[in-house]
């Protein structure tokens, strides 16, 4: 593998940039932002075909490798929203913090102050528009949501979610404690091994 190879990361959300920076140190990323490419929108059933017209828009946008990220919080007691509707949980621009209080309110309707959750990742990787293979990884994050909302790290959801056994928030984590537990860290290194594996057999979608 070429050291410093660069890939486009399909994302605008510099919470996860800074966590794919971490993950994957010998990669020089750029996010999609900084080329003036515009996410369109996300209109898949799943996390995997979102992730992976993400990574097509950022790699017809820019020519170069192209990384999509589909992500999102599942709660069982919820019908497993606000799944892919994560981002936009509480209307269609919501902030992080608005987000956040739909979910508290959706939880104390129930009567909740704490239920099951996980974060999903689904990652895809285009080495260039005739990748016939493109790398795909999927990470899952188990833990409890709750209503009591702890610490200022992260992003999202991560003010509310508790990892299973952990008595402290995500997002009173530190950036790489969380980099190395997360959905986005468990396919991280998923994607690694594929990237490793693939780079060195296939000659012509190498990276
Ligand atoms: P996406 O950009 O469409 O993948 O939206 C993912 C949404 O899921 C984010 O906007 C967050 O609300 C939530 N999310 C995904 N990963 C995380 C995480 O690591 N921490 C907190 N929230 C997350």
């Amino acid at each position: 593998m070429v050291n410093q190879t660069t890939i486009v990361a399909a994302t605008s959300n510099p919470g996860k940039l800074k966590e794919f920076e971490l993950l994957l140190p010998n990669f020089k990323i750029i996010s999609q932002s900084s080329l003036g490419i515009v996410p369109k929108e996300e209109l898949g059933e799943t996390f995997f075909e979102n992730s992976l017209h993400k990574a097509r828009v950022a790699n017809a946008a820019s020519g170069m490798t192209s990384l999509g990220d589909d992500s999102g919080l599942i709660v069982p007691a919820l019908n497993n929203l606000p799944g892919l509707r994560s981002a936009r949980y509480a209307h269609e621009n919501a902030t992080d913090e608005e987000n956040r209080q739909h979910l508290k309110n959706e939880l104390k309707k129930l009567e909740l102050n704490q239920s099951k959750a996980y974060f999903v990742c689904v990652l895809v990787l285009l080495r260039d528009s005739a990748d016939p293979f493109p790398l795909i990884a999927t990470g899952l994050f188990e833990g409890v949501v709750k209503t009591t909302m702890r610490g200022k790290n992260g992003f999202g959801y991560d003010p509310m979610f508790y990892p299973k056994n952990s008595n402290v928030s995500l997002a009173e984590m530190d950036e790489n404690e969380k980099a190395l537990l997360s959905h986005r860290g468990i396919a991280m290194q998923i994607l690694k091994t594929k990237i490793e594996r693939f780079s060195s057999n296939d000659k012509t979608h190498s990276l």
